[in-house]
């Protein structure tokens, strides 16, 4: 079975997105796993510079010593799969606007998402008709209220109600949720660690994964990195890419160090590789709480 780094070719890699992608090396390869990369291209496939962008990211995770089974699989290739999945499933059109959904629907999750509240689940087929005059409907998957729990490394037991969850946009690109389990389920991935910004999604893709035939995997959500002021980590807090640091004149190899430092892995300015934190690696260790960046030196 396998683990899976997945990023979406949007921006450089910053120090968070390195660090989950180094506790996914280090989980993946202390329990056997293969350590597959698959990048996420499907929104961005209009932007121009998505395979350069992906192609950074590639020699960043590089730079820093993981390795990875095989090439790297691109979303953008693998349209008809998701087409197929789909078509395997219960599913319905939708032909509510975001507004009306936020005003139909009980108050956003804590990251902002709505639960839908099933307005197009009964459409005639006339009203389906007349809709489709004014709107492409979006492919919505009946769920039917279905609860799923995971279990995650760090957030234990999760449980939520699966919503009627969009697996095809109404600009027909596959769903970010649709094609990470479509995938997920086609690469053998059991193992799935991501930033936890991602958590709430995974009893969706849990449930889907379960519809498809697929391994439940177990969860590891690493909680964000945070800026000085207790913000989630981006690009406008300075230099936070291997790009920005090398500048700075911070090696790929000192970033390492920091990264494994923060991951209670080794001391400050202890030098290292993947493949020594891999032999010192006890995710129990690891720690609960985000990790605050200081100046980067
Ligand atoms: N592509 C997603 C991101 O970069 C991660 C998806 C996943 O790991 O499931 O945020």
């Amino acid at each position: 079975m396998a683990g899976r780094f997945a990023p979406s070719p949007t921006s450089d890699l910053h120090l968070g997105n390195l660090r989950t992608a180094l506790v996914a090396w280090l989980l993946a390869r202390s329990t056997g796993r293969a350590f597959l990369l698959r990048i996420e291209d499907l929104d961005t496939q209009r932007v121009r510079a998505a395979p350069e962008v992906a192609a950074r990211q590639i020699a960043d995770l590089a730079a820093i010593g993981l390795d990875f089974d095989g090439e790297p699989v691109w979303q953008s290739d693998r349209l008809a799969r998701y087409a197929d999945a789909v078509a395997r499933l219960d599913t319905y059109e939708c032909f509510c606007t975001r507004r009306e959904i936020a005003e139909a629907a009980s108050a956003p999750h804590g990251d902002g998402y709505r639960a839908y509240p099933g307005t197009c689940r009964h459409l005639t087929e006339a009203e389906r008709e007349q809709r489709r005059r004014d709107r492409t409907p979006a492919i919505r998957v009946r769920a039917h209220g279905a609860v799923q729990a995971v279990t995650d490394l760090w957030a234990g037991e999760v449980s939520g109600v699966v919503d009627d969850f969009v697996v095809v946009r109404n600009d027909g690109v596959p769903a970010y949720n649709l094609a990470v389990v479509v995938d997920d389920v086609a690469q053998g991935v059991d193992q799935v660690v991501r930033g936890d910004d991602l958590l709430s999604s995974s009893p969706r893709q849990a449930w889907l994964t379960r519809r498809l035939g697929g391994t439940m995997a177990q969860y590891a959500h690493v909680p964000l990195v945070l800026n000085p002021q207790g913000g989630r980590l981006a690009k406008r807090d300075g230099a936070v890419t291997l790009a920005d640091l090398a500048d700075a004149g911070v090696t790929a190899g000192r970033v390492l160090t920091l990264l494994a430092h923060s991951l209670n892995l080794a001391g400050r300015d202890e030098s290292v590789s993947p493949g020594a934190l891999l032999a010192r690696f006890d995710p129990a260790a690891l720690p609960r709480e985000p990790w605050v960046l200081g100046p980067v030196d």
